[in-house]
């Protein structure tokens, strides 16, 4: 088994005269057959098969073979305790009863985090910091709750974005790939790549752990190099870069005329009185004209995002769009340049995306 790595997880022996208390609905169904006790002494009373169902890390200790009395089970993250004055009671038969419970290493608020998305209408978990989102990701990882681990990265994103550095040297502290390469991704969208921010995390990664990274950024940026150029652009090879940008565009026909009216052409190739050279008797479907100078320019502060940040949210800005269309001089342009400009940013940072997934990254 390729089992998660159990740096913090302490098999704990509970002496079980310590108070505990129920956990909220709907963890205190009294039909559950299964009582998970966390390590701030909540019970949470859940059903055996949704444990199993979720983790092979449940899974596979409800199916190791239980000793009569059930106390020693191995398992990195799990121990049960016998259930206080069981007497002789075989466990397995009047379990309806009192079920011995399960302790585990993570407190309450971490397993509920991590057990309610498995319950009817669950709301999205939310984290208040990535020091709150920790725990969770990390129980999550180390019960492989592989399903639920997209929800709670997701969650979790904001707050990697905030210092993917230290996202990433914690996910490497523990070996979870996934998040590390998450990571990696938001690090590219960093602003001073050169200085960054300072961590706690930091501690444990290595200069070369760090050297990848920064040659995966470097990477990224070149995979991009071919579309929006290299600096110092003069305006004659922007406009030769904003040309290429109809070699990846979809042409007018699959999902863009779904988006956009059937005859409509890109207005920074087909517009007549903004590209120069390009008339009614050029094929509907013309780039050899060129692009729109209103166009280029746009292309141009794209290539100037981009060169300093490799990554989609480096052209997410509002202002990009507004000022490419207060620059657009003609009323045909006029009327389509906003739903063209955005469905190309859309088109764009799918492009971007489908370049960086080609980037190799070892993270391990
Ligand atoms: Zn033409
Ligand atoms: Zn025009």
């Amino acid at each position: 088994m390729n089992s998660p790595t159990s740096t913090t997880y302490h098999t704990m022996s509970w002496e079980s005269d310590e108070e505990t208390r129920m956990a909220p609905a709907p963890f205190n169904n009294p039909w559950a057959d299964t009582i998970v006790r966390t390590m701030d002494n909540v019970d949470f009373h859940v059903f055996r098969w949704m444990l199993e169902d979720a983790s092979p890390v449940f899974a596979s200790m409800f199916t190791s073979p239980r000793p009569s009395k059930a106390r020693n089970l191995r398992s990195p993250v799990v121990s049960t305790a016998s259930p206080p004055d069981s007497g002789d009671s075989s466990g397995e038969g009047s379990a309806a009863a009192s079920p011995a419970p399960i302790s585990i290493s993570e407190t309450s608020r971490t397993l509920e985090t991590l057990l309610r998305p498995y319950y009817p209408f669950p709301s999205p978990p939310t984290f208040t910091s990535f020091d709150d989102a920790q725990p969770v990701l990390l129980a999550a990882y180390k019960l492989q709750l592989t399903r639920i681990a997209p929800t709670l990265a997701q969650a979790a994103l904001p707050h990697i974005k905030q210092n993917p550095l230290r996202a990433y040297a914690f996910a490497l502290r523990y070996g979870m790939e996934d998040l590390a390469r998450l990571a990696a991704h938001e690090f590219l969208a960093v602003e001073n790549p050169d200085i960054p921010a300072d961590s706690e995390e930091l501690e444990d990664m290595t200069v070369r752990q760090y050297r990848r990274l920064v040659v995966y950024r470097r990477e990224c940026a070149a995979a991009l190099q071919d579309l929006i150029g290299p600096t110092n652009m003069s305006l004659k090879k922007e406009s030769e870069y904003s040309g290429r940008v109809s070699e990846w565009l979809p042409k007018y026909s699959g999902r863009v005329s779904e988006w956009l009216p059937k005859d409509t052409v890109w207005t920074w190739f087909g517009c007549r009185s903004c590209v120069k050279g390009h008339s009614g008797a050029c094929p509907r479907e013309c780039t050899q004209h060129g692009t729109a100078s209103w166009f280029r320019a746009h292309w141009g502060r794209i290539g100037d995002r981009l060169r300093a940040r490799p990554s989609p949210d480096a052209i997410e800005d509002p202002r990009l769009l507004s000022q490419a269309l207060s620059s657009v001089r003609c009323d045909a342009c006029n009327e389509v340049a906003y739903t063209q400009l955005l469905r190309l940013m859309e088109l764009l940072a799918e492009e971007i995306e489908r370049r960086f997934a080609q980037v190799p990254l070892q993270v391990l």
